[in-house]
């Protein structure tokens, strides 16, 4: 960790999230000689290290199942690759159906999922109560299993990432603010940080919940706004839930740690922008009604934490990548939702772009022009309210 900047960096990364991580390592790998991460805070004090930790490529679009794919067969090979121990659980993901509309949804998405080689199958509720037998029975109509989904430590991936990124010299900055960047003729020149001011041509926005302020620097209006989210963790508990479980019907997810915690998300209908990272009692009840109904079972389980962390969240959920016609050498890596299980692919593609200047084919249509042009990505297998989708 640095806290003396150099003059001139090739890549200014702005956040030290999963994402900023990932892309810093990436870029090194290609050879990009000087990279540097800021961050305002610590590193990983953002969503990075309070989000649910859950990995799946299955999903309900092309767009999104042809990305998450590439990012699940990263993740397989990761602890590898950064010589760390990301603790990737390969314990299978459900996506559960809680109505026979869902049951009927899901049938077209396995078939979607297939075209791309996705090992998933459909489930009856017959076969999601043997599997999950502490499950409410009346809340299965039936579901999507990925067998090698699951979930992986996110402190764990992080310091890898950061670690790995650190041996090929990218230079990683916390407690250092961006607080304006210098436009000229239409291109990036140099960003304004706590620590002075760097010369650059090439600046990522990789700042999670505060994306939106960032791109505000190069005059740049981003269509996403801020919510927060929120997690519980209960006290260890016998094993009861084999695998990462999503319910778009509650609008939560869930999985149980190795140490039997039981820890799950969900979101509240009607979400309001918020860049608080305050817990809340409408959140508490909310999760304690829908996990109870989820798992009877949970009634009596004492709750040890609740956490809340901040997202940026674009008008179709899905996320911003890539170039911006409006100002040369600045570039989107932000609108993360599902920004944990994507870190993999998107710091990979990423770089690649930025060394190469070709965009590959699979964040192609994540880009920014989709808000001028119309062309959004709605993915309706996610767990998030229907008025964000
Ligand atoms: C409760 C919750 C549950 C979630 N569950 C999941 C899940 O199960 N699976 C999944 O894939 N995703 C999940 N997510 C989403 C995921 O956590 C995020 O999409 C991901 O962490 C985004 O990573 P990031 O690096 O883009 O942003 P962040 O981790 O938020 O990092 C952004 C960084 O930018 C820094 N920064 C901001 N402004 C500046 C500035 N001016 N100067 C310098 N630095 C700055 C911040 O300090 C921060 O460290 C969840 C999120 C939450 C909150």
């Amino acid at each position: 960790m640095k806290n003396k900047l150099r003059k001139t960096y090739d890549v200014v990364i702005v956040g030290a999230g999963i994402q900023g991580l990932a892309l810093a390592y990436n870029l090194a790998r290609c050879g990009m000689p000087a990279v540097v991460v800021l961050d305002k805070s610590h590193v990983g004090s953002g969503a990075s290290s309070r989000n649910g930790e859950m990995i799946r490529s299955a999903f309900a679009s092309e767009e999104w199942i042809r990305f998450f794919s590439k990012s699940i067969e990263i993740w397989e090979t990761l602890a590898d690759e950064l010589d760390f121990n990301v603790m990737f659980t390969r314990c299978g993901y459900l996506v559960l159906a809680s109505t026979v509309d869902e049951l009927e949804a899901c049938l077209t998405h396995v078939k979607l999922q297939k075209t791309f080689g996705l090992q998933t199958r459909l489930l009856n509720a017959d076969e999601v109560v043997t599997l999950i037998p502490a499950i409410n029975p009346m809340m299965v109509s039936g579901g999507i299993l990925q067998p090698n989904g699951g979930f992986a430590r996110h402190d764990a991936a992080l310091w890898a990432y950061a670690r790995a990124a650190s041996r090929l010299n990218v230079e990683i900055c916390p407690f250092t603010e961006v607080t304006d960047i210098v436009v000229r003729s239409g291109a990036v020149r140099a960003v304004k940080t706590s620590l002075g001011e760097i010369e650059t041509d090439t600046i990522v926005n990789a700042a999670g919940g505060h994306a939106g302020r960032i791109a505000e620097m190069v005059g740049l209006n981003l269509p996403s706004q801020t919510y927060r989210l929120e997690m519980i963790a209960t006290e260890p508990l016998k094993p009861f839930l084999p695998l990462a479980l999503s319910s778009p019907h509650t609008l939560s997810y869930m999985h149980q740690s190795t140490r039997g915690e039981f820890v799950g998300g969900a979101e509240v209908k009607s979400l309001a922008p918020s860049k608080s990272l305050r817990s809340s009692l409408e959140a508490t009840r909310d999760m304690a009604g829908k996990f109870i109904r989820l798992f009877p079972g949970l009634s009596n389980v004492r709750l040890m934490r609740q956490w809340a962390g901040i997202v940026d969240m674009a008008p179709d959920v899905s996320p911003v990548l890539g170039p911006v016609e409006e100002v040369d050498g600045f570039i989107l890596d932000c609108g993360w939702v599902y920004g944990f299980m994507g870190a993999p692919a998107a710091g990979k593609l990423l770089a690649d772009y930025i060394s190469t200047g070709e965009i590959p084919l699979e964040i192609r249509p994540f880009g920014f022009e989709r808000f001028r042009t119309g062309k959004l990505i709605r993915d309706s297998s996610l767990a998030v309210p229907s008025e964000n989708l």
